[in-house]
């Protein structure tokens, strides 16, 4: 982040103007918004400027620039065509750490203005950081459409009952659960829109003393969410809201972690493991910690990549959070088998190919004697197997053991979804040369269905065939991976 975005309180504050055109104009007229004490420095200034000069709410200082003229000014904004005048005002206000504003230079710039969408006293700021206005503007306009104008009485009415309700009530997780409630209700946000304040009032109050009669808030809750396999935008609008509503997330490794910068800044995001076999926290302290999270009032997120009932040991946790009382709710994900797979452009069913899927975990196969290899033999089955990196010789041995072609085409994907996202396509026999070319996360898919790729891939890089990795294997290999 190179800008850090404020809000200033610039009343009765002096601000520098430089320039008298219709460009000044606008920043003036901008600036008298907020009640800054405008001073100008212009040769000449335009019949709209000289009215506000008329009317005192502009001071003219002069036709010419002077260091001098900085003298207690908070804000220069510097409106003139002169490049040469421009540097020279720049370098002088950032001598004296006086914020600059250059109109349409961000070279010149210490500060910038954003695309504001003004809901009074809801205001929004939007920026490019000088690398593309251009796009600020048309995501002003969206967020434009987006917004009710009635936005700006919710939160009047909140802040006339702000000081009462932190009277009634003390616990400000509680209070945070309140307001939640309060700007969720479907009565009370919609009498206000309809300016109906009695009504809302007299609902605002009832919900106020039921909880804190009733104490409402005592216990949290826990929600396991499903974070998709990387790519954000794979994550459900629930998910989105659980995660924005949470006190408390507690995530894995494999979540991307730009999920976590939609929680709310307020939110502890605690990272709880896991790589395979490195648990940075023990499943038993684990599932101990998030009932004590909830038991004390939080609202916890258990956020697990991909879906959390597909290996990711949610039952278990879940299983623990009922037994002790903990109400809870679970937000499925799109889960890395069929994720992974759509991004890759392979359909893990189609009629001429395979009729089913079968997802399985190569973690601890080799250990599992109850294993039933067997099972797997089907050639219009796709299989799809998750952790299997770890075992790799074991799994391409016992597939062809119970009856898999040694040629079957397969499909090794690391970092699915992402946009470093990595394919190589070989044949079963050679999934452990190609397995040990990729990073963790990797997913193996093996089956007829490989070969579509060739078609239907749309997303990244195509994949990198087995038989170019073997000719090549230590020059495009290299650059490839
Ligand atoms: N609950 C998760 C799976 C957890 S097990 C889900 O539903 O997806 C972890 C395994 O998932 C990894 O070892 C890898 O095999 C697979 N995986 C998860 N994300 C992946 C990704 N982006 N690309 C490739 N494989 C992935």
């Amino acid at each position: 982040m190179k800008y850090l975005p404020l809000f200033i309180d610039l009343k009765n504050k002096p601000v520098l103007v430089i320039g008298g055109g219709s460009v000044a104009l606008r920043k003036i007229q901008m600036l008298q918004r907020v009640g800054a004490m405008i001073k100008v420095i212009a040769h000449t200034i335009c019949p709209e400027l000289k009215k506000l000069l008329l009317k005192k709410n502009i001071n003219w200082i002069g036709k010419k620039f002077t260091p001098f003229m900085l003298n207690k000014v908070i804000l220069v904004i510097i409106a003139t065509n002169d490049a040469k005048l421009n540097t020279l005002i720049y370098n002088n206000a950032n001598k004296y750490h006086i914020l600059v504003n250059t109109v349409d230079d961000q070279s010149k710039c210490s500060c910038i203005f954003p695309a504001i969408i003004d809901r009074n006293p809801i205001l929004i700021g939007i920026s490019s950081c000088g690398t593309a206005p251009m796009l600020a503007r048309i995501l002003r306009e969206k967020f434009e459409l987006l917004l009710p104008q009635t936005l700006g009485y919710i939160a009047k009415f909140a802040s006339l009952w702000r000081n009462t309700v932190k009277k009634h009530i003390i616990n400000t997780v509680h209070r945070r659960r309140f307001w939640e409630k309060v700007f969720y209700d479907d009565h009370i946000v919609p009498l206000i829109t309809r300016n109906r304040f009695k009504e809302a009032k007299k609902k605002f109050f009832s919900t106020l003393l039921n909880i804190k009669h009733n104490n409402s808030f005592k216990t949290g809750h826990v929600t396991l969410v499903g974070a998709g396999p990387g790519d954000i935008g794979l994550l459900t609008i629930k998910g989105l809201q659980a995660i924005q509503q949470a006190d408390v997330i507690l995530y894995d490794c494999l979540v991307n972690s730009d999920i976590l910068d939609l929680a709310r800044r307020d939110t502890d995001k605690i990272c709880v493991g896991k790589h395979i076999g490195n648990h940075i926290m023990p499943q038993k302290q684990l599932n101990q910690f998030i009932i004590q999270l909830a038991k004390s009032g939080h609202k916890v997120v258990r956020l697990k990549g991909g879906d959390p009932f597909i290996f990711g040991r949610g039952g278990e946790e879940l299983q623990k959070i009922s037994e002790a009382g903990i109400p809870f709710q679970v937000v499925p994900g799109i889960t890395a088998g069929t994720g992974v797979a759509a991004y890759a452009g392979i359909p893990l069913t189609h009629r001429e190919y395979a009729h089913g899927v079968t997802f399985i975990t190569g973690y601890n196969i080799n250990n599992n004697k109850k294993f039933n290899w067997n099972s797997l033999s089907d050639t219009q089955q796709t299989l799809v197997i998750y952790m299997g990196k770890v075992n790799t010789v074991n799994i391409s041995n016992n597939l062809i053991k119970c009856g898999r072609h040694i040629n079957t085409p397969v499909a090794v994907i690391s970092n699915g979804t992402y946009n470093n996202q990595k394919i190589l396509i070989g044949t079963l026999i050679e999934l452990e040369k190609l397995a040990k070319l990729v990073d963790y996360p990797t997913l193996f898919i093996i089956g007829n269905v490989v070969s579509l790729h060739n078609k239907i891939n749309w997303f990244g890089k195509t994949a990198l065939y087995s038989h170019k990795i073997n000719s090549i294997i230590n020059t495009v290999t290299k650059d490839y991976i």
